[in-house]
């Protein structure tokens, strides 16, 4: 029960900035039973190139110690450890603080332009549950090359991995309009027929929700052509990867696509984007997407210590986010508005 402790980590770019208005948001939102604590650490790009290290020790072990994660994005292009990769400490958090569930929810909300023309009564609202410590993110650190002729990252998926996240896509189904839709490419690789087959066998254990299949090829067609047949989407950490920036561009950019990492212990909640190093310092970025993640976080505080003034403030904010939205004064230029970042951040503050 609350009072929360919370992580707060802004990274790179556009990360420091977002995550401002995630905690001004929270902020607002607190009190009324709702006793929230911020504390700041450091990850990132910028960090390694300062120091030579990408996740420091403190930064883990408050992460390990803390209720809630919230954090805003890492990496930038040029920065890179000596194998030609990048510095990318979340997705190391992924691996080390088992965060297996990456749930990212696709929803346009009315007053956000999307570049689909939608018939009328239809509107998107999804959910995909991308596997986050396996599939072919298993090679990061990995991988082999022989020389520069030939390189390889083997593709990981295990009936522990399938089956966790199987079933917590299972279990939001349940709680929504009971579809599940797993997508692979099973048609071709053994390891996404497995994949397939352990959450068909998860499936017998939820009979009320209907469970269908979509080859990621297709489904790339599919969440462009009819978005709202969908309501929750299991799928491979790569794949998730691809199909949820997708979805993303559906329902108004990188910008409005909220993202939680979520473990058994341990959760991380960010915005589905990255550091955007070609709008950074220019305070136009879209905070939504942050906005909507500290949400996420609250509810998932919620459920976990079975406290519902958690989940309903979190339920508040994505009300004030909806309402700042089809208002339109404060829209920031990627939804078709002129406003800044700290604007549209003020406004949902307001709203709450
Ligand atoms: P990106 O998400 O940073 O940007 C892609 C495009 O979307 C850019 O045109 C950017 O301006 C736009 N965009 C993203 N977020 C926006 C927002 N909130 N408001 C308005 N526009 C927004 O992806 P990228 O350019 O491929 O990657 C840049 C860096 O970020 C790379 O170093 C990459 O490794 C890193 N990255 C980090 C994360 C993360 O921390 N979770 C995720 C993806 C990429």
């Amino acid at each position: 029960m609350s009072p929360y402790t919370i992580a707060v980590i802004g990274g790179d770019g556009i990360g420091r900035e977002v995550i401002r208005e995630g905690v001004k948001v929270l902020e607002a939102v607190a009190g009324r039973g709702l006793a929230l604590t911020f504390e700041e650490a450091e990850m990132g790009a910028e960090l390694y190139r300062r120091t030579g290290e990408d996740l420091p020790r403190e930064t883990f072990d408050l992460c390990q110690r803390t209720d809630a994660i919230l954090f805003g994005a890492a990496g930038l292009p040029d920065v890179r450890f000596p194998d030609g990769t990048e510095i990318a400490p979340q997705v190391t958090l992924r691996f080390r603080l088992e965060l297996y569930a990456g749930v990212r929810p696709i929803k346009l909300y009315p007053g956000v332009p999307s570049p689909l023309r939608l018939p009328a009564g239809r509107t998107i609202d999804y959910v995909i549950f991308r596997e986050n410590t396996e599939g072919l993110f298993a090679s990061r650190g990995g991988g082999a090359a022989v020389g520069r002729e030939v390189a390889a990252d083997t593709l990981i998926v295990t009936r522990k991995g399938t089956d966790r996240i199987a079933r917590r896509a299972f279990e939001a189904a349940l709680g929504r309009r009971r579809r599940l839709t797993c997508v692979d490419k099973s048609n071709v690789f053994r390891s996404y027929l497995f994949f397939r087959e352990v959450v068909q066998e998860v499936g017998t254990e939820f009979p009320e929700v209907t469970l269908d299949g979509a080859y990621v090829d297709a489904m790339a067609m599919y969440v462009v052509q009819r978005p709202w047949a969908y309501d929750v989407v299991v799928v491979e950490n790569q794949f998730g990867d691809i199909l949820s920036d997708l979805g993303a561009a559906t329902v108004g950019g990188l910008g409005m696509a909220p993202s939680g990492d979520i473990g058994d212990r341990w959760a991380l909640f960010q915005p589905s984007h990255g550091t955007a190093p070609d709008i950074a310092g220019k305070g136009v970025a879209n905070p939504t997407a942050m906005i909507l993640s500290a949400a996420l976080m609250l509810r998932w505080l919620g459920d976990r210590h079975k406290d519902p003034t958690a989940a309903a403030a979190g339920d508040r904010i994505e009300a004030a986010v909806a309402e700042v939205l089809v208002a339109g004064g404060t829209l920031t230029p990627d939804i078709g508005g002129r406003a800044s970042t700290a604007a549209l951040g003020d406004a949902v503050a307001s709203a709450l």
